[in-house]
């Protein structure tokens, strides 16, 4: 239930960051990235269980999802490998960096004025 308890704490931001203003949440947009470790339809899930009431009720969620990128320090070739296998996409190397899709966060909230 890590899902769970990520969608608590987007509940939580989302309250702190409704309070200081005096408008309905409509649309929570957020950014998953490949190697984030959580899974889209699993937080989505969650977030809609958790929306039936409280500070997000009624909002609708809306998950980007950003690939692994993996910089090829053989042929420089930056590509966006597929988990779990992690390597260029080129070339074939596994020598080189990762350098993208780590990423978890509320990019911004919309609401209605
Ligand atoms: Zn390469």
């Amino acid at each position: 239930m890590h899902e769970f308890s990520l969608a608590k704490e987007i509940e939580r931001i989302v309250a702190e960051t409704l309070a200081e203003r005096d408008s309905k949440l409509s649309q929570v947009n957020l950014v998953v990235g490949g190697l984030s470790g959580v899974l889209p339809d699993a937080l989505l899930s969650a977030l809609e269980f958790i929306s039936s009431e409280g500070p997000l009720k009624g909002a609708k969620f809306v998950i980007r999802e950003e690939p692994a990128v993996f910089t090829c320090s053989a042929c420089s070739a930056v590509t966006n490998p597929q988990p779990p296998i992690f390597c260029c996409m080129k070339c074939g190397s596994v020598k080189g960096e990762l350098t993208g899709g780590t990423e978890f966060y509320i990019e911004s909230l919309e609401v209605e004025e």
